[in-house]
């Protein structure tokens, strides 16, 4: 994975600083903190991320476990590598099944985010683990959106509804609820639901995201986010958490040459986890995220 190859260097060289002291001073311990703060902000991380962050780091490194540790360099590598999984929001989480089928899963996100490719992979994954899901072409935007979902089921081998051709632009919110009722009545036990994308934020879609939500009340909400899109990740995540709210991330293209800031930033801003990695093009390049795994990749 090419994400995070900067910011991963940077910190091995500052850990490698570290280790050639003994006993660590107050002078060592500001030292490191700054050098971690420079890196995650050339990561692209959220400068209030990244405040709450190093904080937290300068503390524990002040404190008594790194004083009276036999190895105190390592004890603060331990401390960066806890707090970092802390931000990146702690326990794994899997994706959540209602009790009584169909689950209804509801994808969200800027276009070009990788939502209909993630609703491809997505498909994919959950018929691999026995289930039976059916994707609804719900983002009637842009007239390709829902030839694009058609290829993507297609690929998956998944089911797909959609609206019928030569219907008029039709009502996004009237085809989420169809698209439920007819996996209920076909018992399909999954139902991903692909909606509209704008390139920026935009209240009429954030309404309509919103009232999509209402009508299909899903058991998971999924905010796709490109993880190449650095600084702006802040606001697209908050401005999605306040409109539409969501209940998991999937962080997409972290296969790309991606700084890593808004993987670092998403989960501790919107106190959301994050639930998928999508690394790739390809339907299989999905990962089911793993706050611990990925901090030691940082650090690795
Ligand atoms: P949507 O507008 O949110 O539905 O986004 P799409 O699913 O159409 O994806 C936009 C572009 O990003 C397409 O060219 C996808 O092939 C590409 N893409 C999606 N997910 C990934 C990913 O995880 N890695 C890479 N490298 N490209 C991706």
């Amino acid at each position: 994975m090419a994400a995070f190859g900067d910011l991963s260097s940077r910190l091995t060289e500052t850990f490698k600083n570290l280790r050639t002291k003994g006993k660590l001073s107050a002078a060592d311990v500001d030292g490191t903190v700054r050098e971690i703060r420079r890196a995650l902000l050339d990561a692209d991380v959220a400068l209030e991320v990244v405040k709450a962050f190093t904080a937290k780091v300068r503390e524990r490194a002040l404190g008594d476990e790194v004083n009276k540790a036999l190895n105190p360099a390592q004890q603060v590598v331990q401390i960066v590598n806890e707090e970092l999984v802390g931000i990146l929001g702690g326990e794994q989480r899997k994706l959540q099944f209602a009790k009584t089928p169909p689950t209804v899963i509801m994808l969200a996100g800027l276009q070009g985010s990788g939502k209909t490719t993630f609703a491809g992979k997505l498909a994919k994954k959950l018929q691999k683990d026995g289930h039976t899901p059916l994707l609804v072409a719900a983002d009637l935007q842009r007239p390709n959106a829902v030839n694009q979902l058609q290829v993507v089921a297609e690929q998956a081998d998944a089911s797909i509804f959609a609206p019928e051709p030569g219907n008029g632009v039709g009502d996004p919110i009237a085809v989420s609820k169809a698209g439920v009722e007819h996996a209920k009545q076909k018992q399909y036990d999954t139902v991903i639901i692909d909606t509209a994308g704008r390139l920026g934020i935009d209240e009429e879609l954030m309404r309509q995201a919103s009232n999509i939500r209402t009508a299909t009340r899903p058991d998971e909400v999924l905010f796709v986010i490109d993880s190449m899109i650095g600084q702006d990740a802040a606001n697209t995540a908050k401005a999605f958490l306040e409109g539409v709210d969501f209940t998991g991330v999937v962080l997409s293209k972290l296969d790309g040459d991606t700084r890593g800031g808004a993987a670092l930033s998403v989960a501790s801003l919107t106190q959301r986890p994050i639930v998928f990695a999508s690394t790739g093009e390809g339907l299989d390049d999905l990962e089911d995220f793993h706050p611990d795994r990925m901090a030691s990749r940082i650090l690795d």
